[in-house]
């Protein structure tokens, strides 16, 4: 591995992750060990310091029994029977002056502890004290006691289990330790490896897809954890961006094609006008025409930034108090003449007035939109029902019925997209935009259309309208 992976190791997750895991590990391990340090330390020293009162009143009985001088000799005899350089004796008056010891040529350094005498003189049984000598690898235990209420004894004893224990202990501790925190560094790679492995995998498929591949998908594990709800999200996220991205070429594609047209017959009328040496008559037809298809271009190009800005909300609507009733029955009446024409019976079924607040204009050109539809797309003979009434919720409901082309299962979720004409209808005339305005429009009033429909029987268009709730 290049030092340079190794530096960017440093910075991955699954490296911080386990370099915390084998922190805490090795901390709780160190917590652990002192406990049982501490535990084990004080079974010893007890041991001893029982052991030292066991000689003490030993010798406190000699002292009662046989006197002062057998108890001189017994602890010169104790002392070279245990090892001059392990134990050692001396005999005190209650003033501190020492009256009788053993060899003390080793321990030289130790003295006699003034404030222990005080306490003893003070009531204390026993007075035990720590010692560490520099340069001696044990330490000793020192014991002051009463032997008889004139004569105090002191008594030290090197404390050779308890550093035979340190230095076991130590031994294990470190080969112990090194060990755990081999194994806790590895457990915990393994783990944290383990656990960022679907973030890879979803950082793996951002980067094929951003590399062009919009096709690649994280794969997701039947477990249910939260990477695998992250790879879910994910996946749900591009999908999405996938369906936004094939809707926004199919309108491109749409629009291009929608511009194409006019434009060519635009160039071709001018085409033929220039090369036949045209007259007056036939310059002002092409312009006459010229303008038509301008005119249908704008139109198309108003409504799309319309559609846009009423989604976005960008223009506020403009609210005023608006009679649905009576805006339904005025566009019937405009409708009637063209239903007429085509003999479709038009009629309309509406309440004496259906009151809220919305935006005239374009509550009238969402009606004028699905009433066109419904009256272009039935064929002679057809019938359109156009009412208004109110749901259970007080919305005010618009039903555009007709009994004309209908909608196949297929078209139907799309014919609200812009551009969108299903097939049959490309012989009509249409832009593919007046369905989506009317959402738009709709949605803007908080509203929304449904639609259902079955091919060759009919249509229902139904626009509902909340009544704004009154705070
Ligand atoms: P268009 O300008 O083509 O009418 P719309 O957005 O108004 O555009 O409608 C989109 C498509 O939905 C239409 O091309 C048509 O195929 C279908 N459509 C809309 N209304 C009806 C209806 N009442 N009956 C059958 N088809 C309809």
């Amino acid at each position: 591995m290049s030092l340079r992976k190794l530096l960017n190791l440093r910075n991955t997750l699954a490296f911080r992750l386990t370099l915390w895991y084998a922190g805490i590990f090795t901390v709780s391990s160190c917590v652990a060990f002192f406990l049982f340090y501490t535990l084990i330390a004080g079974v010893i020293r007890d041991r001893t310091d029982q052991e030292l009162l066991g000689q003490v009143n030993r010798f406190s009985t000699l002292l009662a029994e046989e006197g002062t001088e057998a108890v001189e000799n017994g602890v010169v005899i104790e002392a070279q029977a245990a090892g001059v350089k392990k134990v050692f004796f001396r005999l005190l008056h209650l003033n501190g002056q020492v009256f009788s010891s053993t060899n003390v040529s080793y321990w030289k350094d130790i003295g006699i502890d003034r404030t222990a005498i005080e306490q003893l003189l003070q009531g204390r049984g026993a007075v035990f004290e720590t010692i560490v000598i520099p340069g001696r690898k044990d330490k000793v235990r020192i014991l002051y006691a009463m032997l008889s209420p004139a004569i105090i004894v002191q008594l030290g004893q090197a404390m050779e289990s308890y550093s035979r224990f340190l230095d076991a202990f130590k031994g294990i501790f470190i080969a112990t330790m090194t060990f755990l925190i081999i194994v806790a560094a590895g457990v915990g790679w393994f783990m944290a490896k383990r656990a960022v492995s679907g973030v890879e995998a979803v950082t793996r498929t951002a980067q094929k897809i951003s590399g062009g591949s919009l096709q690649e998908r994280v794969p997701v594990k039947p477990r249910g954890d939260e990477i695998d709800q992250l790879a879910t999200t994910f996946n749900h996220m591009l999908d999405r961006i996938q369906i936004l991205l094939t809707e926004i070429k199919e309108m491109s594609d749409n629009i291009a094609h929608d511009l194409r047209s006019p434009i060519t017959r635009i160039r071709g009328v001018a085409e033929v006008v220039l090369t036949t040496g045209a007259s007056l008559v036939e310059y002002e037809g092409m312009a006459a025409s010229t303008i038509e298809e301008c005119d249908r271009l704008l139109d198309m190009i108003n409504t799309m930034l319309l559609i846009s800005k009423t989604e976005s909300g960008v223009d506020k609507l403009s609210r005023e108090e608006v009679d649905i009733a009576g805006l339904v029955r005025d566009a019937c009446e405009l409708f009637a003449p063209v239903a007429e024409d085509k003999r479709v019976s038009l009629s309309c079924h509406v309440p004496g007035k259906s009151l809220l607040s919305g935006d005239k204009r374009m509550i009238q050109r969402m009606l004028s939109n699905i009433l066109d539809n419904a009256v272009k797309y039935t064929p002679s003979g057809g019938r359109v029902e156009v009412s208004v009434s109110e749901n259970e919720k007080q919305d005010i409901v618009v039903s555009v019925q007709d009994t004309g082309a209908g909608i196949s299962k297929a078209d139907l979720p799309r014919i609200f997209e812009r551009f969108y004409r299903c097939d049959q209808s490309r012989s009509q005339a249409g832009t593919g935009l007046g369905l989506s305005l009317a959402r738009a429009i709709a949605r803007a009033h908080g509203g929304d259309i449904t639609v259902v429909s079955s091919p060759n029987q009919g249509s229902t268009f139904t626009i509902i309208l909340p009544k704004p709730t009154s705070s």
